[in-house]
């Protein structure tokens, strides 16, 4: 289980990299227990009790008393999905300011898939090998006739924030991300979720697993109060 300062790695170039927090489980129940005028320094079995009735209840204020801080590095696709979660702030590698790297996210064949059914029910199946290598062939040389024609504009003079405008979806971002228990557990809710993309899940995943270590009886709760946040 990751923690501060740890990195997990995702797709073929990403990753989730927790950079600091501030988040216990004890943020939560000294956010609950102010109420009474009452702190304390450790868990007891009690405190555990108070985080599952919090979380069952709805009582939402407690979790909002701590942050977690991820420096995050996805495709500007993935990127784009991240930040309608408005209950969070973020800070993006620019591409008026520097030049842009030419780190593209290219998905393995068995990520190279099929869309059926209806929205928010769609079903994804992945495409047989030799179509799959094609379409991963077509997204390469697509990348590749982009970066070219992004250098070549830079070369003519055009400005960053004009030449960046032929770059697709898969380059890769960095952003910082700063988030409290509650709002992360809305993102961990939709988007380490089945209807989710799958390659946000994946992040999805690697944030959860931070979540985990940091706040285990707030994460336990969530998950015993079937992944919806408070
Ligand atoms: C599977 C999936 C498909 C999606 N498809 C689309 C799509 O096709 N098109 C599209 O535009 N978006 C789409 N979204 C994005 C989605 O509509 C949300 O914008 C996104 O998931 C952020 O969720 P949120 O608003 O709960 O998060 P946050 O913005 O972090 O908000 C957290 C919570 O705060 C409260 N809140 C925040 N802002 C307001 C407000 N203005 N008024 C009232 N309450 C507020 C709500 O309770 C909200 O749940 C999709 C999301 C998912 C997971």
């Amino acid at each position: 289980m990751p923690g501060v300062g740890e990195k997990v790695d995702v797709l073929d170039h990403g990753f989730v990299r927790l950079d600091a927090a501030e988040a216990t489980d004890l943020s939560v129940v000294n956010g609950a227990r102010v109420s009474f005028l009452q702190f304390k320094d450790e868990m007891a079995d009690r405190d555990h009790k108070l985080i599952r009735f919090l979380m069952r209840e709805k009582h939402a204020s407690p979790f909002e008393h701590n942050l977690f801080r991820f420096h995050v590095k996805c495709p500007i696709a993935v990127g784009r999905e991240w930040m309608r979660h408005r209950w969070s702030s973020f800070n993006e590698h620019s591409l008026r300011y520097s030049e842009a790297i030419d780190t593209f996210y290219v998905p393995a064949p068995e990520q190279i898939r099929t869309q059926t059914g209806k929205p928010g029910a769609y079903t994804f199946v992945p495409m047989e090998g030799e179509t799959a290598d094609q379409v991963r062939g077509m997204i390469e040389a697509q990348y590749r006739q982009a970066w070219d024609s992004y250098r070549s504009m830079l070369e003519l003079g055009v400005a960053r924030e004009v030449a960046r405008l032929v770059l697709p979806v898969g380059l890769y971002t960095e952003f910082y991300w700063t988030v409290n228990a509650r709002a992360l557990m809305n993102f961990i809710a939709l988007r380490n979720a089945e209807a989710a993309m799958w390659e946000i899940r994946c992040y999805g995943e690697a944030v959860e697993s931070f979540f985990a270590t940091l706040m285990p009886s707030t994460h336990e709760a969530f998950v015993e109060c079937g992944r919806v946040a408070p």
